[in-house]
């Protein structure tokens, strides 16, 4: 049985940073990437925000790059699909799509997370073009132009503040007449004069597919069923993030939302097993962030495995 130092699964910013890390500490890591390699930055276009980059990257380049840095130092990737793991006894296991099995004194989590969607086609087809899940990656291109922003959480009110700095003005559209943000989140969305509210609606459609570029968006009113139209070039969805862990379900402690709870920098509740990036953190989300926790996650197997 070939026992590998740690086994990576997921290759998102912070999957690809943990290899890296301990490529060069000598572990020799094998890299699971999983069925979509990089993760939420291949859907990104423009990164103007991960240092180093002054004029800025396209996502599916930045995941280029960080796939061949971890490789320069030894890391192994594979592209497969992690469908089973087994963390009762060590070496710990994972058998990917193809039955394969691979074996671990360490596993190194990164499976991140997915942002939820409304499902639309035109929400699809204009993703990384006017459409965006993340106001803080993608907020400055929005400068002095409308904009929308979809859900009423604290994510939603968190975006809509947020691109109050660049657009002109933001449309919060909530599906209900109440919000499900904090009362001060609500309170501070509320007195900020350029968000305004469209209670108990919906986005049916986003335009303009023939242009490639978002032009404006139909709203349908829930309790009227009357739809309107309203020009504007952007569109945010912020209905919440869905963490990929339904592999880790009952074998690891996930808190309320499915998040991995880590304590003390990476670690789980199981000694070598580490988890890193947006799988464990619902608060920051960054690339940048993921990438510090992926260097921890490096640096606590590290010495996990040099104490064993
Ligand atoms: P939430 O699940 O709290 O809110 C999601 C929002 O999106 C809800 O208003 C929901 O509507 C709406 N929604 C869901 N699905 C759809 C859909 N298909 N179409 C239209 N609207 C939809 O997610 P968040 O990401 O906002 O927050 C997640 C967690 O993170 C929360 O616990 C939150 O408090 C926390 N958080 C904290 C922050 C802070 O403290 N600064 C910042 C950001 C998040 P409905 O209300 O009708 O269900």
């Amino acid at each position: 049985m070939n026992i590998e130092n740690t086994i990576i699964i997921g290759s998102g910013v912070a999957g690809y940073t943990a290899a890296l890390y301990s490529a060069r500490a000598n572990l020799k890591p094998l890299l699971i990437e999983g069925i979509t390699p990089g993760g939420q930055l291949t859907i990104t276009t423009d990164v103007e925000n991960y240092p180093g980059f002054p004029d800025g990257i396209l996502g599916p380049e930045l995941v280029t790059l960080f796939k061949k840095q971890s490789e320069r130092f030894g890391t192994r990737t594979i592209q497969s699909e992690v469908i089973e793991v087994d963390f009762n006894k060590e070496p710990f296991s994972c058998t990917t799509e193809n039955g394969t099995k691979y074996y671990g004194k360490s596993i190194i989590i990164s499976t991140g997370a997915t942002a939820k969607l409304l499902g639309l086609e035109s929400e699809n087809a204009l993703m990384g073009k006017g459409v965006s899940a993340c106001a803080t990656c993608d907020g400055f291109f929005f400068r002095d132009q409308e904009v929308a922003v979809v859900g009423g959480g604290d994510t939603a009110m968190e975006e809509a503040l947020f691109l109050t700095k660049f657009a002109s003005k933001v449309t919060v559209i909530h599906r209900r007449d109440q919000l499900r943000a904090s009362k001060i989140m609500e309170q501070r969305a509320k007195e900020n004069k350029k968000i305004n509210f469209i209670w108990n609606s919906v986005i049916e459609e986003i335009s303009d597919q023939t242009t490639n570029t978002v032009t404006g968006i139909t709203v349908k009113n829930l309790i009227t069923q009357k739809t309107s139209t309203i020009k504007l070039q952007g569109v945010f969805i912020a209905i919440g993030h869905q963490p990929n862990t339904n592999l880790f379900t009952n074998k690891i402690n996930l808190n309320d939302q499915g998040y991995i709870i880590t304590k003390e920098g990476t670690a789980t509740n199981i000694p070598g097993i580490f988890a890193c990036g947006d799988v464990q953190d619902w608060i920051y989300r960054q690339a940048v962030t993921a990438a510090g926790s992926g260097c921890m996650a490096a640096i606590d197997v590290e010495r996990y495995l040099s104490e064993k």
